[in-house]
């Protein structure tokens, strides 16, 4: 017997929708990439939205076609997802950080139609575009009065193009399984791998994202979604924010302490949500200037561990709430949030922080396990770590073109290759990255471990650990060090700092000195080439 309720497809566009019904004035403020503040609404919002729609559809555009932004934050970005969708194709996002080639190659993968860019990129695009020749025209995130000039013979002004349409169109019926928009990994390990969200797994997302013991947002929240639209949709606040009705604040291209400051202040928000990198910046910027941080209520931080030196930074100085998250673009992201279960929400001082240190616990939606390396299942004890594995109705269930399909089992389970554990309570703790995890002795050591407590040394501005061949014990780990600016830490402070915190045989073999630690695209240290710049280094 089937139920006889409605059927109402899960799109996209109705969460434009439902903001300009309910929330029409809701502004959203943003830093343009020319410079000012620029506000509009969400009602404004949709009515541009529908433009985009509009006009994609006269220029031959149609269901399905992948269409790139290679943008920052802005409202114009946030409306043309919205109207790529409501047209029934499919955005996708690139990380300007990449390497342009990188670019190119993804973009060739997913055949993109059409590009719409900010005047940041523009030389990019002018290098990326002539190689993808799939690409039929280029859309640049400006007006006609700051619109440049450019070797793209097939750009425009994105203010000049919307004013041909009046937004006259009806949004696409489509099924909620169609696809709505694109990632692709950064590909640490070979070539970048695409995942396409459909209409139904963003807003089940967008859903799960909202919930008082996930994010915990609402319309009384004013929400900066500092991690960029294309880390993984903003790790779901492009649409969340809209489905609540909250104000959103979009940064544009600045980062730095000041910049982020100057928005929370002014526009008085109240929730925010970036990588560790953005949040040093922050507290370097705060403590430099006496600055507090009286409108802000909530921070998420995710994308890789999150110190606890700043988790308590926030808590103790600024009496803002620290939520560790864990996520991956093949989960839309979100994945665990370390908010508090009544078993541990009377918690104070370090046994609150050593809670806030694990990545926290699967919402409803994201069912997840660890096992061993013969898939059996292992205790959630908060010791024994395994592969972590997922499941839910926005996570990824193939990659785009049939790639990696090794990390998906006959079950349904996603292999992360994170490894973690659980505890009783179900907080899960991520020890590594499957290829990174130090293997001595038959025994695993978690170089994130080991780079938390590093970083804990007040003369350490970054730390990070990689295995180093070894002929007895397999590998061993080495650490290496970024000092403070003026602090000479030595080796033996270090591990001095480090003894009795840890194993005996987890330290650190040796310790280097280094001015910088490479990174990738979205901020993460890149141990590929880490390892690589010490492939032949010899432990003493
Ligand atoms: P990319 O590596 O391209 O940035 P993702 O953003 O999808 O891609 O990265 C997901 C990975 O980031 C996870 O598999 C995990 O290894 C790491 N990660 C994310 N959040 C955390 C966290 N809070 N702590 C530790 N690692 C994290």
């Amino acid at each position: 017997m089937l139920g006889l309720m409605q059927d109402w497809p899960l799109l996209c566009h109705k969460i434009l929708d439902h903001a300009a019904v309910q929330h029409g004035g809701r502004e959203i403020v943003s830093r343009s990439v020319e410079g000012p503040i620029v506000r509009t609404t969400y009602a404004e919002a949709r009515t541009r939205a529908l433009k985009v729609a509009q006009l994609l559809e006269r220029e031959g555009f149609a269901a399905g076609d992948r269409i790139a932004t290679l943008a920052w934050n802005t409202g114009r970005h946030l409306e043309a997802w919205y109207g790529i969708m409501g047209m029934g194709g499919v955005y996708h996002t690139l990380n300007p950080r990449l390497f342009p080639e990188q670019i190119a190659w993804i973009m060739n993968h997913a055949e993109d139609a059409a590009l719409f860019v900010d005047l940041t990129f523009l030389p990019l695009a002018e290098k990326i575009v002539p190689q993808v020749a799939s690409v039929r025209k280029v859309i640049v995130f400006t007006d006609a009065a700051h619109m440049p000039q450019t070797s793209l013979s097939n750009a425009v002004s994105y203010e000049e193009w919307l004013a041909a349409a009046d937004g006259d169109f009806a949004w696409k019926q489509l099924d909620e399984g169609a696809a709505c928009g694109m990632c692709y990994t950064s590909g640490t390990t070979g070539d970048p791998k695409g995942v396409v969200y459909s209409h139904r797994s963003n807003v089940l997302h967008a859903m799960i994202a909202c919930m008082p013991d996930a994010m915990g947002i609402s319309s009384r929240d004013v929400i900066l979604p500092v991690v960029p639209m294309f880390h993984a949709n903003a790790w779901g606040l492009a649409q969340a924010a809209p489905m609540i009705g909250a104000k959103l604040v979009m940064p544009g291209g600045k980062m730095d302490g000041e910049s982020i400051y100057e928005l929370l202040d002014t526009e008085k928000v109240t929730f925010t949500a970036a990588v560790p990198t953005v949040w040093l910046m922050l507290l370097q910027y705060l403590e430099q200037t006496g600055r507090k941080l009286p409108h802000l209520k909530k921070v998420v931080i995710g994308g890789s561990a999150c110190p606890r030196a700043m988790t308590q930074k926030f808590q103790q100085n600024y009496d803002v709430e620290v939520i560790h998250a864990w996520g991956m673009t093949e989960m839309s992201p979100l994945g665990t949030l370390g908010t508090m279960k009544p078993e541990y929400a009377a918690l104070e001082g370090d046994a609150r922080l050593d809670i806030q240190q694990k990545q926290g616990t699967a919402p409803f939606g994201v069912e997840m396990k660890v096992t061993d390396d013969d898939n059996r299942d292992q205790p959630w004890d908060g010791k024994t770590f395994g592969r972590l594995k997922v499941r839910g109705p926005a996570v990824a269930g193939a990659y785009y073109g049939g790639a990696g399909a090794d990390q998906f089992d006959e079950d349904g389970w996603f292999d992360t290759g994170d490894v973690a554990h659980i505890d009783p309570n179900g907080y899960m703790q991520i020890t590594d990255r499957a290829k990174d995890v130090i293997k001595s002795g038959g025994e695993w050591i978690s170089t994130i471990d080991l780079e938390n407590l590093a970083v804990g040394h007040p003369d350490v501005a970054e730390a990070a650990v990689i295995g180093i061949a070894h002929p007895k014990w397999d590998e061993r780990p080495l650490l290496v060090v970024v000092r403070k600016e003026g602090k000479e830490p030595s080796k033996d402070d270090l591990l001095g700092f480090m003894e009795g915190k840890i194993a005996k045989w987890w330290m650190p073999d040796d310790v280097v000195f280094v001015d910088e630690i490479p990174h990738t695209a979205t901020g993460k240290i890149q141990k590929t080439t880490l390892r690589s710049q010490f492939a032949d280094y010899r432990l003493p």
